[in-house]
Protein backbone atom coordinates (compact mmCIF):
# COMPACT_ATOMS: atom_id res chain seq x y z
CA UNK A 1 0.00 0.00 0.00
CA UNK A 2 0.83 3.84 -0.68
CA UNK A 3 2.15 5.94 2.16
CA UNK A 4 -0.22 8.56 3.18
CA UNK A 5 -0.75 11.57 1.09
CA UNK A 6 -2.44 15.02 1.61
CA UNK A 7 -5.06 14.08 -1.98
CA UNK A 8 -5.81 10.46 -0.98
CA UNK A 9 -8.49 8.77 -3.21
CA UNK A 10 -8.49 5.80 -0.90
CA UNK A 11 -7.20 5.61 2.92
CA UNK A 12 -7.47 2.91 5.72
CA UNK A 13 -7.42 4.72 8.94
CA UNK A 14 -5.85 2.15 11.43
CA UNK A 15 -6.27 3.28 14.92
CA UNK A 16 -4.15 1.82 17.30
CA UNK A 17 -5.81 2.34 20.15
CA UNK A 18 -8.46 0.18 19.02
CA UNK A 19 -5.66 -2.09 18.59
CA UNK A 20 -4.43 -1.99 22.03
CA UNK A 21 -8.00 -2.62 23.06
CA UNK A 22 -8.73 -5.68 21.63
CA UNK A 23 -5.27 -7.25 22.61
CA UNK A 24 -6.60 -6.57 26.49
CA UNK A 25 -10.36 -8.13 25.68
CA UNK A 26 -8.30 -11.49 24.60
CA UNK A 27 -6.16 -11.07 27.56
CA UNK A 28 -8.73 -10.63 29.77
CA UNK A 29 -10.38 -13.76 28.25
CA UNK A 30 -7.50 -16.11 28.38
CA UNK A 31 -6.43 -14.69 31.76
CA UNK A 32 -2.45 -14.08 32.96
CA UNK A 33 -0.76 -17.16 31.96
CA UNK A 34 -1.01 -18.28 28.45
CA UNK A 35 0.74 -16.31 25.52
CA UNK A 36 -0.46 -14.74 22.96
CA UNK A 37 0.92 -15.43 19.39
CA UNK A 38 -0.55 -12.43 17.74
CA UNK A 39 -1.23 -13.15 14.50
CA UNK A 40 0.01 -10.91 11.63
CA UNK A 41 0.07 -12.34 8.15
CA UNK A 42 -1.13 -10.92 4.90
CA UNK A 43 0.12 -7.70 6.21
CA UNK A 44 -1.54 -7.70 9.63
CA UNK A 45 -4.73 -8.79 7.54
CA UNK A 46 -4.43 -5.59 5.70
CA UNK A 47 -4.01 -3.34 8.70
CA UNK A 48 0.26 -3.25 7.92
CA UNK A 49 2.11 -6.04 9.72
CA UNK A 50 5.15 -3.88 10.97
CA UNK A 51 2.92 -1.53 12.29
CA UNK A 52 0.74 -3.64 14.20
CA UNK A 53 3.44 -5.91 15.30
CA UNK A 54 4.84 -3.02 17.07
CA UNK A 55 1.87 -2.11 18.27
CA UNK A 56 0.85 -5.40 20.07
CA UNK A 57 4.47 -5.99 20.95
CA UNK A 58 4.03 -5.07 24.71
CA UNK A 59 0.64 -7.96 24.53
CA UNK A 60 2.75 -10.98 22.19
CA UNK A 61 4.78 -13.40 23.26
CA UNK A 62 5.29 -14.00 19.74
CA UNK A 63 4.05 -13.60 16.12
CA UNK A 64 2.76 -15.52 13.09
CA UNK A 65 3.05 -15.05 9.78
CA UNK A 66 2.38 -17.14 6.61
CA UNK A 67 5.61 -16.18 4.35
CA UNK A 68 9.38 -15.09 4.62
CA UNK A 69 8.87 -11.80 3.83
CA UNK A 70 5.88 -11.11 5.87
CA UNK A 71 8.54 -12.32 8.60
CA UNK A 72 11.93 -10.40 7.36
CA UNK A 73 9.27 -7.06 7.63
CA UNK A 74 7.90 -7.95 11.15
CA UNK A 75 11.36 -8.87 12.09
CA UNK A 76 12.38 -5.41 11.56
CA UNK A 77 9.68 -4.27 13.64
CA UNK A 78 9.96 -6.11 16.45
CA UNK A 79 13.75 -7.75 16.41
CA UNK A 80 13.39 -9.08 20.10
CA UNK A 81 10.11 -11.11 19.22
CA UNK A 82 10.25 -15.19 18.08
CA UNK A 83 7.97 -15.37 14.35
CA UNK A 84 6.26 -18.22 13.52
CA UNK A 85 5.60 -19.38 9.99
CA UNK A 86 2.44 -20.44 9.60
CA UNK A 87 2.88 -21.84 6.45
CA UNK A 88 5.11 -24.82 5.04
CA UNK A 89 8.17 -23.19 3.83
CA UNK A 90 8.57 -24.52 0.56
CA UNK A 91 11.88 -26.72 -0.17
CA UNK A 92 14.12 -24.15 -1.40
CA UNK A 93 13.01 -21.18 1.95
CA UNK A 94 14.38 -23.97 4.67
CA UNK A 95 17.96 -22.52 4.66
CA UNK A 96 17.08 -18.86 4.67
CA UNK A 97 14.00 -19.69 7.16
CA UNK A 98 16.57 -21.08 9.44
CA UNK A 99 19.59 -18.92 8.90
CA UNK A 100 17.12 -16.21 10.02
CA UNK A 101 15.91 -17.62 13.21
CA UNK A 102 12.50 -17.66 12.00
CA UNK A 103 10.25 -20.90 13.39
CA UNK A 104 8.73 -22.87 10.96
CA UNK A 105 6.05 -25.24 10.66
CA UNK A 106 6.30 -28.59 10.48
CA UNK A 107 4.21 -31.48 9.61
CA UNK A 108 6.24 -34.98 9.72
CA UNK A 109 9.22 -36.53 10.14
CA UNK A 110 10.41 -36.38 6.76
CA UNK A 111 10.29 -32.60 6.88
CA UNK A 112 11.58 -32.34 10.72
CA UNK A 113 14.96 -34.46 8.99
CA UNK A 114 15.00 -31.77 5.89
CA UNK A 115 15.65 -28.94 8.72
CA UNK A 116 18.27 -31.12 10.81
CA UNK A 117 20.42 -31.22 8.31
CA UNK A 118 20.11 -27.40 8.10
CA UNK A 119 21.56 -26.96 11.81
CA UNK A 120 24.66 -25.08 12.13
CA UNK A 121 25.83 -24.91 15.84
CA UNK A 122 22.17 -24.78 17.59
CA UNK A 123 19.62 -27.19 16.84
CA UNK A 124 16.99 -25.85 14.70
CA UNK A 125 13.58 -24.80 16.37
CA UNK A 126 10.77 -25.80 15.20
CA UNK A 127 7.11 -25.89 15.56
CA UNK A 128 4.96 -29.29 15.09
CA UNK A 129 1.49 -29.01 14.07
CA UNK A 130 -1.06 -32.02 14.36
CA UNK A 131 -4.12 -32.02 12.13
CA UNK A 132 -6.75 -32.93 14.28
CA UNK A 133 -9.11 -32.08 11.56
CA UNK A 134 -8.41 -29.47 9.83
CA UNK A 135 -6.93 -31.04 6.88
CA UNK A 136 -4.52 -28.80 5.74
CA UNK A 137 -1.27 -29.46 6.84
CA UNK A 138 0.55 -31.34 10.09
CA UNK A 139 0.98 -34.84 11.15
CA UNK A 140 -2.69 -36.73 11.74
CA UNK A 141 -3.71 -36.84 15.26
CA UNK A 142 -3.54 -40.88 15.23
CA UNK A 143 0.02 -40.99 14.06
CA UNK A 144 1.10 -37.42 16.55
CA UNK A 145 2.68 -39.74 19.21
CA UNK A 146 5.16 -42.18 16.94
CA UNK A 147 5.73 -39.44 15.06
CA UNK A 148 6.82 -36.99 18.07
CA UNK A 149 8.74 -39.75 19.20
CA UNK A 150 10.44 -40.25 15.88
CA UNK A 151 11.14 -36.25 15.90
CA UNK A 152 12.59 -36.13 18.99
CA UNK A 153 14.96 -38.64 18.18
CA UNK A 154 16.46 -36.42 15.83
CA UNK A 155 19.75 -34.13 16.40
CA UNK A 156 19.66 -31.25 15.37
CA UNK A 157 15.46 -30.29 16.01
CA UNK A 158 14.05 -28.55 19.13
CA UNK A 159 10.02 -28.86 19.13
CA UNK A 160 9.43 -25.34 20.23
CA UNK A 161 5.61 -25.84 20.15
CA UNK A 162 3.00 -28.02 19.29
CA UNK A 163 -0.20 -26.96 17.48
CA UNK A 164 -3.66 -27.96 15.98
CA UNK A 165 -5.80 -25.60 13.89
CA UNK A 166 -9.72 -25.54 14.44
CA UNK A 167 -11.87 -25.76 10.91
CA UNK A 168 -14.67 -24.72 12.72
CA UNK A 169 -14.34 -22.46 15.90
CA UNK A 170 -17.31 -20.19 14.66
CA UNK A 171 -19.77 -22.44 13.30
CA UNK A 172 -19.80 -25.79 14.87
CA UNK A 173 -19.38 -25.87 18.44
CA UNK A 174 -20.51 -29.63 19.15
CA UNK A 175 -17.43 -30.90 16.63
CA UNK A 176 -15.18 -28.03 18.68
CA UNK A 177 -16.05 -29.06 22.02
CA UNK A 178 -15.01 -32.81 21.11
CA UNK A 179 -11.83 -32.09 18.79
CA UNK A 180 -10.84 -29.64 21.88
CA UNK A 181 -11.32 -32.43 24.52
CA UNK A 182 -9.29 -35.09 22.21
CA UNK A 183 -6.50 -32.74 21.76
CA UNK A 184 -6.18 -31.87 25.62
CA UNK A 185 -5.72 -35.17 26.26
CA UNK A 186 -3.42 -35.99 23.07
CA UNK A 187 -1.12 -32.90 24.38
CA UNK A 188 -1.29 -34.41 27.88
CA UNK A 189 0.75 -37.72 26.46
CA UNK A 190 2.75 -35.39 23.79
CA UNK A 191 4.21 -33.52 26.81
CA UNK A 192 6.58 -35.97 28.21
CA UNK A 193 7.86 -37.25 24.63
CA UNK A 194 8.74 -33.42 23.63
CA UNK A 195 10.05 -31.66 26.87
CA UNK A 196 9.61 -28.15 27.12
CA UNK A 197 7.41 -27.78 23.91
CA UNK A 198 5.06 -25.12 23.96
CA UNK A 199 0.89 -26.21 23.01
CA UNK A 200 -1.26 -24.06 21.47
CA UNK A 201 -5.07 -24.50 19.48
CA UNK A 202 -7.19 -21.59 19.82
CA UNK A 203 -7.62 -18.79 17.14
CA UNK A 204 -9.93 -15.51 17.54
CA UNK A 205 -13.49 -17.80 17.63
CA UNK A 206 -11.69 -20.11 20.59
CA UNK A 207 -9.77 -17.69 22.54
CA UNK A 208 -12.62 -15.72 23.04
CA UNK A 209 -15.55 -18.64 24.07
CA UNK A 210 -13.09 -21.52 25.24
CA UNK A 211 -10.28 -19.95 27.23
CA UNK A 212 -10.26 -23.37 29.02
CA UNK A 213 -7.83 -24.82 26.45
CA UNK A 214 -6.15 -21.92 25.73
CA UNK A 215 -3.05 -24.01 27.31
CA UNK A 216 0.59 -22.40 26.92
CA UNK A 217 -0.45 -19.90 24.08
CA UNK A 218 -3.12 -18.62 21.85
CA UNK A 219 -2.90 -17.51 18.28
CA UNK A 220 -5.81 -14.99 17.75
CA UNK A 221 -5.74 -12.83 14.44
CA UNK A 222 -9.27 -11.66 13.73
CA UNK A 223 -10.62 -10.09 16.94
CA UNK A 224 -7.29 -8.28 17.24
CA UNK A 225 -8.36 -6.62 14.44
CA UNK A 226 -11.66 -6.06 16.58
CA UNK A 227 -14.54 -8.16 14.22
CA UNK A 228 -15.49 -10.97 16.41
CA UNK A 229 -16.19 -14.22 14.47
CA UNK A 230 -18.96 -15.08 16.68
CA UNK A 231 -21.51 -12.27 16.86
CA UNK A 232 -22.06 -12.87 20.97
CA UNK A 233 -18.47 -10.91 21.44
CA UNK A 234 -18.62 -8.30 18.95
CA UNK A 235 -19.51 -5.71 21.57
CA UNK A 236 -16.06 -6.63 23.53
CA UNK A 237 -14.06 -5.56 20.62
CA UNK A 238 -13.08 -2.18 18.74
CA UNK A 239 -12.91 -2.02 14.95
CA UNK A 240 -9.51 -1.05 14.08
CA UNK A 241 -9.44 -0.01 10.14
CA UNK A 242 -11.76 2.63 8.80
CA UNK A 243 -12.08 2.11 5.17
CA UNK A 244 -12.59 5.87 2.84
CA UNK A 245 -13.16 6.91 -0.04
CA UNK A 246 -14.18 10.40 -1.89
CA UNK A 247 -16.79 11.62 -3.88
CA UNK A 248 -14.80 12.07 -7.94
CA UNK A 249 -17.83 13.61 -9.18
CA UNK A 250 -22.16 14.45 -8.41
CA UNK A 251 -24.55 14.49 -11.54
CA UNK A 252 -28.11 14.45 -12.10
CA UNK A 253 -29.10 11.54 -13.83
CA UNK A 254 -32.75 11.21 -15.37
CA UNK A 255 -35.21 8.56 -15.23
CA UNK A 256 -34.63 5.31 -17.49
CA UNK A 257 -30.73 5.33 -17.57
CA UNK A 258 -28.71 2.53 -17.31
CA UNK A 259 -25.99 2.33 -14.11
CA UNK A 260 -23.04 0.95 -14.60
CA UNK A 261 -22.03 -2.47 -16.76
CA UNK A 262 -24.46 -4.72 -17.63
CA UNK A 263 -27.22 -1.97 -16.85
CA UNK A 264 -28.73 -3.86 -14.28
CA UNK A 265 -29.84 -0.95 -12.76
CA UNK A 266 -32.00 1.38 -14.88
CA UNK A 267 -33.03 4.62 -13.45
CA UNK A 268 -36.98 4.90 -12.03
CA UNK A 269 -37.24 8.39 -11.48
CA UNK A 270 -34.71 11.27 -11.80
CA UNK A 271 -31.99 10.91 -9.51
CA UNK A 272 -28.90 12.59 -8.27
CA UNK A 273 -25.57 10.07 -8.54
CA UNK A 274 -22.39 9.89 -6.74
CA UNK A 275 -19.58 8.43 -8.21
CA UNK A 276 -16.76 6.85 -6.13
CA UNK A 277 -12.94 7.00 -6.45
CA UNK A 278 -12.16 2.85 -5.84
CA UNK A 279 -13.56 0.35 -7.61
CA UNK A 280 -12.93 -3.81 -7.51
CA UNK A 281 -9.29 -3.71 -8.05
CA UNK A 282 -9.09 -1.73 -4.61
CA UNK A 283 -10.53 -4.12 -2.76
CA UNK A 284 -14.02 -3.20 -2.46
CA UNK A 285 -15.78 -6.32 -3.29
CA UNK A 286 -17.39 -6.40 -7.22
CA UNK A 287 -19.94 -8.91 -5.52
CA UNK A 288 -21.63 -6.89 -4.10
CA UNK A 289 -23.21 -5.60 -6.86
CA UNK A 290 -27.06 -5.57 -6.94
CA UNK A 291 -27.32 -6.85 -3.19
CA UNK A 292 -28.60 -4.00 -1.37
CA UNK A 293 -25.22 -2.78 -0.40
CA UNK A 294 -24.33 1.02 1.28
CA UNK A 295 -21.60 3.44 1.59
CA UNK A 296 -21.85 6.07 4.46
CA UNK A 297 -21.74 10.16 3.11
CA UNK A 298 -22.41 12.81 5.90
CA UNK A 299 -23.53 10.32 8.25
CA UNK A 300 -26.37 8.57 6.07
CA UNK A 301 -26.28 5.37 4.32
CA UNK A 302 -26.14 5.32 0.32
CA UNK A 303 -27.47 2.55 -1.82
CA UNK A 304 -24.79 1.21 -4.04
CA UNK A 305 -26.41 1.44 -8.09
CA UNK A 306 -25.14 -1.19 -10.39
CA UNK A 307 -22.13 -3.00 -10.81
CA UNK A 308 -18.75 -2.04 -9.33
CA UNK A 309 -16.51 -1.54 -11.58
CA UNK A 310 -12.58 -1.53 -11.81
CA UNK A 311 -11.75 1.91 -10.58
CA UNK A 312 -15.12 3.24 -9.81
CA UNK A 313 -19.00 2.90 -8.67
CA UNK A 314 -21.96 4.86 -8.30
CA UNK A 315 -24.06 5.50 -5.22
CA UNK A 316 -27.53 7.54 -4.73
CA UNK A 317 -27.27 10.69 -3.11
CA UNK A 318 -30.58 11.61 -4.26
CA UNK A 319 -31.55 12.05 -0.55
CA UNK A 320 -28.54 14.22 0.11
CA UNK A 321 -28.43 17.75 0.86
CA UNK A 322 -27.82 19.17 -2.75
CA UNK A 323 -24.49 20.63 -1.65
CA UNK A 324 -23.01 17.09 -2.04
CA UNK A 325 -20.07 17.49 -4.02
CA UNK A 326 -16.67 16.37 -5.61
CA UNK A 327 -13.98 15.19 -2.74
CA UNK A 328 -16.11 14.34 0.22
CA UNK A 329 -15.53 11.11 1.81
CA UNK A 330 -17.55 8.45 1.92
CA UNK A 331 -16.76 5.65 4.42
CA UNK A 332 -16.99 1.78 2.69
CA UNK A 333 -17.01 0.29 6.81
CA UNK A 334 -16.27 2.25 9.95
CA UNK A 335 -18.16 4.57 11.62
CA UNK A 336 -19.55 8.17 9.91
CA UNK A 337 -21.37 10.59 12.15
CA UNK A 338 -24.06 8.48 14.33
CA UNK A 339 -24.25 5.51 11.58
CA UNK A 340 -21.91 2.46 11.01
CA UNK A 341 -20.91 0.09 8.30
CA UNK A 342 -19.15 -3.19 9.66
CA UNK A 343 -17.19 -5.06 7.84
CA UNK A 344 -19.28 -7.69 8.75
CA UNK A 345 -21.92 -6.30 6.04
CA UNK A 346 -19.74 -6.03 3.40
CA UNK A 347 -19.00 -9.38 3.61
CA UNK A 348 -22.34 -10.72 3.86
CA UNK A 349 -23.28 -8.58 0.83
CA UNK A 350 -20.26 -9.82 -1.30
CA UNK A 351 -20.75 -13.61 -0.19
CA UNK A 352 -17.54 -13.73 1.87
CA UNK A 353 -16.09 -13.88 5.58
CA UNK A 354 -14.56 -10.61 6.96
CA UNK A 355 -11.26 -11.86 7.13
CA UNK A 356 -11.49 -11.73 2.80
CA UNK A 357 -12.76 -8.24 3.26
CA UNK A 358 -9.74 -7.16 5.29
CA UNK A 359 -6.79 -8.56 3.19
CA UNK A 360 -7.89 -8.20 -0.15
CA UNK A 361 -7.11 -3.82 -0.04
CA UNK A 362 -5.27 -2.86 -3.25
CA UNK A 363 -1.94 -1.23 -3.79
CA UNK A 364 -3.85 2.09 -4.10
CA UNK A 365 -5.52 2.53 -0.49
CA UNK A 366 -3.41 4.95 1.52
CA UNK A 367 -3.14 3.44 4.91
CA UNK A 368 -3.00 6.16 7.52
CA UNK A 369 -1.82 5.09 11.20
CA UNK A 370 -3.75 6.42 14.16
CA UNK A 371 -2.60 6.94 17.71
CA UNK A 372 0.53 5.07 17.66
CA UNK A 373 2.93 5.36 20.62
C1 LIG B 1 -4.80 -17.36 10.44
C2 LIG B 1 -4.49 -18.30 11.53
C3 LIG B 1 -4.87 -18.01 12.85
C4 LIG B 1 -5.72 -16.82 13.24
O1 LIG B 1 -7.09 -17.09 12.95
P1 LIG B 1 -8.24 -16.04 13.35
O2 LIG B 1 -9.49 -16.77 13.05
O3 LIG B 1 -8.05 -14.85 12.46
O4 LIG B 1 -8.06 -15.71 14.77
C5 LIG B 1 -4.43 -18.87 13.84
N1 LIG B 1 -3.70 -19.97 13.54
C6 LIG B 1 -3.34 -20.30 12.28
C7 LIG B 1 -2.55 -21.51 12.03
C8 LIG B 1 -3.73 -19.48 11.23
O5 LIG B 1 -3.40 -19.81 9.98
Amino acid sequence: MNSAGAAWRIRAEIDHDALRHNAAVVRAAIGDQPGIIAVVKAGGYGHGGPEVAKTLARYAAQFGVATLDEARAVRAAVPQKDILLLSPCLPGEREAAVEEGFIPVVSGTAEARAYARLAQDEPVRIHLCIDTGMGRLGVWQEEAIKTAQEIAAIDGIEVESVSTHLPVADSDPDFTAQELAAWDQLAAQLRPILPGAKFHALNSAASLERPQHAADRVRPGLALYGISPLPAFQKLLQPVMTLKTRISLVRDVGAGRGISYGRDFITRKAMRIATLAMGYADGYPRQTSNQGAHVLIRGKRCPILGRITMDQFMVDVSDLPRDVAPGEEVVLFGKQGDEEITVGEVASWAGTITWDILTRLGKRVVTEHLNRR
